[in-house]
């Protein structure tokens, strides 16, 4: 046998080689072998029928909350295949007092690849519902910075919740975003700010961002926006997409609203990264999971290919690992998503109980993480593909 897995006749969408046409995908052990026009399957050990699917590196989640030792939470495991989701980005619900514990028990056990960013609070989100800086001895650079070279492998960044009931107003607030933004250039990676009812407008905090830094919540309504009283992007929002920071959706319980989403895409504007905030209080509605949130997208009228690049290639650049994920480029790890697009009238929520129509609905048909097939997900569909057609 010279190939493990045959993925064949799928609708292959791989954005890092400017791929959208049906292919054969052969995996063999945890690598990706290569993508043809046509793969003999005499050379399988087992075939996929991906026809009327398509076939995508496995998705990549910026923004979710995968440590349940904290009241957000969710277990990594079920969100992999049901969401076609392979690498995972939890965004500081562990703070430098609990990473260690989040890498022994969750991280290296993981099926998905999960990544963390600390909390700049040593305590993390253990009672975000209360504030996790409101008292300022909880703000821990050092011990991030620390945390992140004990764990640099994992570790990749910083994470702040930038709401004045979070971290203070006035100079607190401002005393904790300095120390986030110190953390992250102390350990050489980079910051997610989150907004939202932030104490300081957002047009100021872009002075203190480099490239890569990321706006997380990009799209929330109320008072903290990407666009001024007008519904007009700030020009500062454009310069600094336009010099490398990363604008992050992370919808999140209360964090995309359609009227700011629209308004922005009427303007120009795309998002770099498309991601959900999944956690505990979101996941049965309105996100769901991170093929929902990418058809809200396709609402907007974002092509299918671009929706997949800002799932895929763009969150790979943004942890500066698209050598090895978001990608299917022959020789890189074995991650796959096969994706079903429904048709028919979707009733996509917005964070604030809005509604739009939409009539295409992705799901995630099946995933393959490093190289096995994953129980679970809608890997029926595949199978039953295979019977009529048989
Ligand atoms: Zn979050």
């Amino acid at each position: 046998m010279k190939h493990n897995i045959l993925i064949r006749g799928g609708h292959v969408i791989d954005p890092s080689q400017n791929l959208s046409a049906v292919r054969d995908v052969a995996v063999s052990g945890d690598r990706i072998q290569n993508i043809d026009e046509t793969i003999d399957p005499a050379d399988a050990e087992y075939t996929v029928d991906a026809r009327g699917l398509y076939v995508v590196p496995g998705l990549i989640d910026l923004h979710a909350h995968v440590y349940p030792h904290s009241p957000f939470g969710l277990e990594p495991d079920p969100l992999c295949a049901a969401g076609g989701v392979t690498t995972i980005l939890d965004t500081g619900t562990a703070g430098s007092y609990q990473f260690d514990a989040f890498r022994r028990n969750y991280i290296d056990t993981a099926v998905p690849e999960v990544l963390g960013l600390v909390n700049l609070s040593c305590i993390g989100l253990l009672c975000g519902q209360l504030g996790e800086l409101l008292d300022r001895r909880y703000a821990d650079p050092e011990g991030v910075v620390r945390t992140i070279r004990e764990h640099p492998d994992v570790a990749v960044g910083v994470k702040i919740r930038a709401g004045k009931h979070l971290i203070g107003e006035g100079r607190q607030g401002w005393d904790n975003f300095h120390d986030a933004v110190r953390a992250a250039r102390e350990s050489g990676t980079w910051l997610m700010i989150h907004i939202g009812e932030c104490p300081m407008p957002v047009p100021e905090m872009f002075e203190h961002l480099q490239p890569g830094d990321c706006i997380t919540h990009c799209f929330k309504g109320g008072s903290t926006r990407i666009l001024d009283e007008n519904d007009r992007l700030y020009d500062a929002v454009r310069e600094a997409a336009a010099r490398g920071i990363i604008f992050d959706v992370g919808h999140g319980a209360g964090s995309f609203e359609w009227e700011t989403v629209e308004a922005a895409v009427e303007h120009g504007f795309e998002p770099t990264t498309i991601s959900t905030d999944l956690h505990v209080k979101n996941i049965r509605g309105p996100v769901y999971d991170m093929p929902t949130t990418m058809s809200k997208f396709l609402k907007l009228g974002f092509s299918l290919e671009k929706v997949i690049e800002l799932s895929t290639l763009r969150p790979a650049q943004a942890l500066g690992r698209d050598h090895e994920i978001g990608t299917l480029k022959a020789g890189t790890r074995a991650d796959i998503a096969l994706l079903e697009r429904r048709e028919g009238r979707f009733q996509f929520t917005d964070s604030y109980g809005h509604h739009r129509t939409g009539t295409e609905l992705l799901s995630a048909a099946l995933t393959i993480r490093n190289g096995n097939i994953l129980p679970g997900g809608g890997s029926q569909h595949a199978r039953r593909l295979a019977e009529e057609t048989a």
